[in-house]
């Protein structure tokens, strides 16, 4: 291996993976959904405006607010730890 290459290690496991080895990036994404139709409520525009505002200033930083609308998850994964990660998203699949 040439002196000063970046060693990568599993981030699940901490196994590191041999210069030229085989690896895998588990990642995952959580985007906000929808089905297309606003609830119906009586409030005002202005009403869930101040809704919304009072929600940002209630504590929630900004990434935790871009977190609830789109996520992305990335590890680098051994082979082993590459069918956990599987397993354990598939195992999430209840219904
Ligand atoms: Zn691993």
């Amino acid at each position: 291996m040439e002196r000063g290459c970046k060693r990568l290690n599993c981030q699940t496991c901490g196994i590191e993976i041999p210069a030229g080895g085989i690896f895998y990036i588990g990642r995952a994404e959580i985007i906000s959904g929808s089905d297309g139709i606003l609830p119906d409520t009586d409030e005002s525009a202005d009403r869930m405006i101040a809704k919304a505002l009072h929600e940002i200033n209630k504590g929630k930083c900004e990434q935790e607010l871009m977190n609830e609308v789109h996520q992305e998850i990335k590890l680098i994964l051994c082979g082993r730890c590459r069918l956990i990660f599987r397993d354990r998203i598939l195992d999430m699949i209840k219904y």
